[in-house]
């Protein structure tokens, strides 16, 4: 190592290592030090181990809605697998609806500021003035015995005691009665669930979630999850089989996760026919419920109750909706070895859209994810119509988006189609790989707008979907309030979510797959995440580790920059220097004429602006007997000296302002009127992450280069990406400049 270094400071080649004045910042070294290390339940390669362990709650429900007053009641018996190798002397359950008490904290603050002209509906979202009993009554929590438990409320989480300790892979049994007010979902910023009540027909439509006491997560690396529910941070939770049994008034329809066990007891002879037709419908939706029927539906009243059974293997949670208001249609989609029921339910006010496009937008979300990771195991993918939101839970979700007197804008029904997708797309992204939300809401959101955006791509190639350019105006804003991606929840402002936990790391992906990886390394990479993950509790770390271990690549100088910095992309095409080789076999006059072509490319200001000046002509010299040492052997330099006589050699200087390390995308734009690609990887930046040389000969004469032609990296500033540097505006400005 030492002989070379003498070399190339002998042939003056260590600009690179000596020009460097800014600090270097090691924009290449391992991330080890910021993520989770490798535990026995954790491999270094990003998977779980064979000693990998998780628990389990199974779940057995039977709740009542009392449509009179609101009230959801119910009693549930938990059975606790205990698989960590740990014993437990107490139990963590989730009590997500206290979030609703006004004395929890919530993101209605986000509208703190009191302004002379406020509407009363955020001053309701900022001081919760309307006096509502939120939050559950616990009536009891009882042992497998009938004993009494003891427990204490932290805000949304509850501490239950044990009496003895759960040892490790013991199993306990214990109950729960509850109750609590359903919210009215117009009362709160962010309500995920709760009723919504229609004034023209005096109906009301429930949309039940987080709604029964739930087990929090113990794991390998956290303990017990231990971040309370804030809305923002959504959940951490078990997986496990339900039983549940819901009492509604006999005219309600209830769609809700799992599959239903007593059709015969709570659907018509005519709803049951029509289902079993669906499920051999493969090409199109069937109606289960006709509009004509559910307006005649939503005008009855009744006074008796029905109970629905529903059973859920393998969830993570569980949800439902009920109304008399649904207009109900399915589709039948075959896998390899099931069947999945693709619904929606919709009230007539989502009429007509609903009908033609919800059921359309599950199957495309099933087809195209499946093929990306695993095939949809679950038997149904629902979508339910709301006033505004998505929102995901397995095989069912609620979903914003209604016409106004029946029609809908293209850019309301673009919108309304991505949730549904999105929302679908959320069955595999936390509901089968099972991040933390609480912690990590990049984890679900990133990798499923990243899927859901190639969703849209592929099946609605007419919409718009999420690039890399999309992201340019968040990038570029101010780095005061931005968080790196690796930012827990609900440190987030809810106003950047969006841009940060959602769009950010999609463009990462997009990135990696179609510009760093390449697509066939990065889709099996992605793949193997999900298959390694699915029914499991993955990190960041398994993440990060699993995309590097399956592509053969060190991603880690991306990871840190994406991930854990707020940098952006923003390469300046600093210098394009323009070469020829003086050639010793033509005649004196032509050598004179071309030596009289010559002019100093260095100008006084250190710098040509365009080729106006020609090549600056440079002579090849005979390398010195000194500089190959002890080789007695010579490469035929009279040769080679002849192979690069008449070539166009390039000297480019490319300066990193932006701070993230990328790759780097050359476009050549010959004077024939040809264009060229050459790209250089991030490595470029590994000893000098400021300014980057490269030398490249071509045969044809350029007259511009290009940095980022085809918008593949986010660059927030393009102005400065071309040389000559008088350039006329790009096609990107000039589209900037027509929005
Ligand atoms: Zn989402």
């Amino acid at each position: 190592m030492r002989q070379l270094i003498t070399l190339c400071l002998a042939l003056g080649l260590c600009q690179a290592l000596t020009a460097q004045k800014q600090p270097w910042q090691g924009k290449f070294e391992p991330i080890d030090q910021l993520i989770t290390a490798p535990n026995t339940s954790r491999t270094a390669s990003g998977a779980p181990s064979k000693a990998y362990w998780q628990q389990r709650a199974d779940y057995k429900i039977k709740a009542t809605i009392n449509t009179q007053n609101n009230i959801l009641s119910g009693e549930e018996t938990i059975t606790y697998y205990n698989n960590s190798p740990d014993d437990l002397t107490y139990l963590w359950i989730q009590l997500e609806q206290n979030i609703n008490r006004k004395e929890n904290e919530d993101f209605g603050s986000i509208f703190g500021n009191i302004k002379n002209n406020i509407p009363t509906r955020n001053m309701q979202f900022l001081t919760r003035a309307i006096d509502f009993p939120a939050g559950y009554t616990i009536k009891h929590i009882k042992d497998s015995e009938g004993n009494s438990m003891t427990s204490m409320v932290n805000n949304t989480m509850m501490k239950v005691l044990l009496k003895t300790p759960l040892k490790a892979g013991e199993t306990l049994n214990f109950s729960i009665a509850w109750s609590y007010p359903i919210t009215d979902r117009s009362m709160f910023l962010l309500s995920r669930e709760g009723y919504e009540y229609f004034p023209e027909d005096k109906n009301t439509m429930y949309l039940i979630a987080h709604w029964f006491p739930r087990m929090a997560v113990y794991n390998d690396t956290e303990g017990w999850q231990n971040q309370q529910f804030q809305r923002l941070g959504e959940f951490a939770l078990e997986f496990g089989d339900y039983d549940v049994e819901i009492e509604v008034p006999d005219n309600h329809i209830i769609a809700a996760t799992g599959v239903l066990q007593n059709s015969d007891k709570v659907l018509t002879r005519k709803q049951r026919f029509r289902l079993s037709k669906a499920r051999k419908s493969f090409d199109k939706p069937l109606l289960i419920i006709t509009p004509e029927e559910a307006r005649e539906n939503e005008k009855t009243t009744s006074k008796r109750t029905k109970t629905w059974k529903f059973k859920a293997k393998n969830v993570r949670d569980f949800a439902f909706a009920s109304s008399k208001k649904f207009i109900w249609d399915a589709q039948a989609y075959k896998f390899s070895d099931h069947t999945t029921m693709a619904m929606s339910y919709f009230p007539k006010e989502g009429l007509p859209v609903w009908q033609e496009e919800s059921t359309k937008a599950i199957v495309a979300a099933l087809e195209v994810y499946s093929n990306a990771t695993f095939e949809y195991p679950y038997p149904a993918a629902i979508s339910v119509n709301t006033s505004n939101v998505g929102m995901e839970f397995p095989m069912i979700s609620f979903n914003g988006g209604r016409p106004k007197n029946g029609k809908m804008t293209d850019a309301a029904k673009e919108r309304m189609i991505g949730t549904i997708i999105h929302e679908v797309g959320h069955n595999w992204f936390p509901m089968i790989v099972s991040s933390d939300e609480r912690k990590w809401m990049w984890m679900d959101e990133g990798l499923n707008t990243y899927l859901h955006q190639r969703t849209v791509a592929e099946k609605y190639p007419n919409f718009k979907s999420t690039t890399p350019q999309s992201i340019i105006p968040y990038m570029s804003g101010d780095k005061s309030i931005m968080r790196p991606i690796m930012t827990t929840s609900d440190s987030e402002s809810l106003m950047r979510i969006g841009s940060n936990f959602y769009q950010k790391p999609t463009v990462g992906f997009q990135m990696l797959r179609n510009s760093i990886v390449g697509k066939e390394l990065f889709d099996a990479a992605f793949k193997e995440y999900a298959n390694r993950w699915k029914y499991k509790h993955p990190n960041p770390a398994d993440l990060f580790r699993t995309l590097e271990d399956a592509t053969g690549s060190d991603l880690d100088w991306f990871y840190r920059g994406w991930f854990f910095t707020t940098d952006h992309v923003d390469m300046e095409l600093d210098n394009v220097k323009w070469f020829k080789v003086y050639e010793e076999q033509l005649n004196i006059e032509d050598q004179h004429k071309k030596k009289s072509t010559k002019i100093d490319s260095e100008n006084k200001s250190g710098k040509a602006t365009d080729f106006s000046n020609g090549p600056e002509v440079i002579n090849m010299t005979t390398t010195p007997d000194a500089s190959y040492g002890g080789f007695l052997s010579r490469i035929d330099e009279p040769k080679l000296r002849k192979q690069l006589a008449n070539k166009n050699i390039y000297e480019i200087t490319i300066n990193n302002k932006g701070g993230l390390v990328m790759p780097v995308t050359i476009e050549w734009e010959y004077t024939d009127g040809t264009k060229e690609i050459d790209k250089l990887p991030a490595q470029i930046w590994r000893i000098n992450e400021y300014t980057a040389t490269k030398t490249f000969i071509k045969e044809k004469e350029v007259k511009k280069v290009n940095l980022d032609p085809n918008f593949e990296f986010a660059d927030t500033d393009i102005k400065n990406n071309t040389f000559p540097k008088t350039a006329t505006k790009s096609e990107f400005d000039s589209f900037k400049e027509k929005q």
